[in-house]
């Protein structure tokens, strides 16, 4: 089939303006958000409907030809960009975008996939809902997307990540076959649990058109506060203490090194109101009853009691709670804007949190000297989840793969993954092929063969082979 055939195909069931060709109408749908990979599309198609969907997947089956799904391209792993060939088809969920139900009793929303996270929030809140699923670029991730990633963020102490509350899923398979759970249901055994397969596979094994999420009742109670703490260590003790004191009603327990804060002060304007250490514990906790108040102050207590903590701010105000959170949401425009940086998103045990960082700081030092390159850390990270973004401006883009390369080994060491949340889309490819073991990579294989055997669904992204 020509291009031009393939688009007069697309033209039978989707509308002109559902069909991108020009160049700067198919630009923002070919970089990532951090600008690392660019790549070329025949187009980019924007269907309205599940069945759109369908068709499209069948044509390209039938042309052999890749599609790339993509939500709201905010992903940091370069899995929703397509390679260079020109070749493949972006298929956005951007214009599936309804909620189809709320179900307030049942605790479920039924959703298409490109709806955007921090609208489907706004909606719920209106009727005492919410889906705790909370991270920095909420204002424009899609369902699909944070399904398709099994997206993390700061409430995954307490809720988990995403892939935890999928109730119901609807994916069109590689050969159009649409496969549809949306009862919602909270129980159901009569098979395996196929869900899940779909959650974290980046669009490499169906696409995601609906799904449906267990939501929770809102939780009007919050207490937010800011903690200078002068090592990993003591960050550590004040989170096993807030554990034991509050329980599931901590929300968020974030760490942030006084460097990067001091990046996001300066690139923002903005004024950290603590006097720093070397280490910032953003901790939040929510609650659907107001006990949490004389809890959390007994928690601030201890804190400051035992010297674990040097300083701190309670947020007295809404504002202010949000000015603390800005802090944290800027650090990763704030390190965009303060050069080159070799990323990492890396998790170990938590109680090998200090023992990583620890020999981190020896490894830094080490590759500063064999490779010349000037390293300036830009650390940041969910600490209950044992999950840091251990990432290193990096003036010598030579010195990349060498630090990257000593950083997984020493995570790899110390028990840890080498992408806890973010994925693995094209840019962790070949460190996961390099790291992860030989028989969970051919399991992967063997289901991306049995479910996309011409492998059109973004392929080269998450599991390798090639094309017949
Ligand atoms: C500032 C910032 C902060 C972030 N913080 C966090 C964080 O704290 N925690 C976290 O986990 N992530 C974080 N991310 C990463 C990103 O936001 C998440 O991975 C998000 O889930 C991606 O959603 P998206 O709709 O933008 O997906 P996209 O970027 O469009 O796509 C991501 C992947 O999913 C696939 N995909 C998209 N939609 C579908 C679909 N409907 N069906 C099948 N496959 C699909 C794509 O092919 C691609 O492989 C952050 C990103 C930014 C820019």
């Amino acid at each position: 089939m020509t291009t031009d055939d393939l688009l007069i195909a697309f033209a039978e069931f989707l509308s002109a303006q559902d069909i991108l060709t020009a160049a700067e109408d198919m630009k923002p749908f070919l970089q990532d958000w951090r600008h690392m990979f660019e790549g070329a599309a025949v187009c980019v198609l924007l269907p309205r409907s599940s069945q759109d969907v369908q068709r499209i997947v069948q044509i390209c089956a039938e042309a052999a030809v890749a599609i790339v799904p993509q939500g709201g391209n905010t992903g940091l792993a370069g899995g929703a960009t397509p390679d260079s060939s020109g070749g493949s088809v972006v298929l956005s969920l951007a214009r599936m975008n309804r909620i189809i139900d709320i179900d307030r009793t049942g605790l479920t929303v039924t959703v298409e996939a490109g709806m955007v996270l921090d609208t489907l929030r706004a909606a719920l809140a209106e009727v005492d809902r919410d889906l705790p699923i909370s991270f920095a670029a909420s204002g424009s991730a899609t369902l699909g997307g944070i399904l398709a990633t099994n997206a993390g963020g700061a409430n995954v102490l307490r809720s988990g990540m995403a892939g935890r509350m999928v109730l119901g899923l609807e994916v069109v398979l590689a050969d159009g076959t649409i496969v549809s759970e949306l009862s919602g249901l909270h129980k159901d055994n009569s098979g395996l649990n196929w869900m899940q397969l779909f959650v974290g596979s980046e669009g490499s094994l169906g696409i995601i058109t609906r799904a449906v999420m267990r939501i929770e009742t809102l939780r009007p109670h919050s207490a937010t506060a800011l903690l200078a703490v002068a090592d990993a260590d003591a960050a550590l003790q004040l989170y096993a203490r807030a554990v034991d004191r509050i329980g599931d009603r901590l929300a968020a327990f974030e760490i942030m090194s006084r460097d990067a804060i001091g990046r996001v002060e300066r690139a923002f304007g903005l004024k950290c109101p603590i006097e720093a250490q070397r280490w910032l514990v953003l901790i939040e906790t929510s609650s659907t009853s107001s006990y949490l108040e004389q809890d959390f102050a007994a928690f601030m207590e201890e804190a400051f009691e035992s010297g674990l903590c040097a300083d701190g701010a309670i947020a007295a105000s809404q504002s202010q709670r949000q000015a603390f959170w800005r802090l944290r949401e800027n650090l990763t425009e704030a390190e965009a804007l303060s050069g080159r940086s070799v990323k990492h998103d890396i998790s170990v045990p938590v109680s090998r949190m200090a023992e990583f960082l620890r020999r981190g700081e020896t490894l830094l030092a080490d590759v500063s000297r064999q490779t010349g390159a000037t390293l300036n850390p830009h650390i940041f990270g969910h600490i209950g989840d044992g999950n840091l973004h251990y990432n290193i401006l990096c003036d010598r883009p030579d010195a990349a793969g060498a630090l990257n390369r000593a950083v997984h080994d020493l995570v790899v060491d110390c028990g840890g993954s080498i992408t806890a949340e973010h994925g693995v889309g094209q840019y962790r490819l070949s460190e996961v092929y390099r790291l992860v073991s030989p028989a969970r990579l051919a399991l992967q294989e063997r289901i991306k063969a049995a479910l996309d055997p011409d492998m059109i669904l973004n392929p080269g992204k998450l599991i390798r082979g090639d094309r017949p």
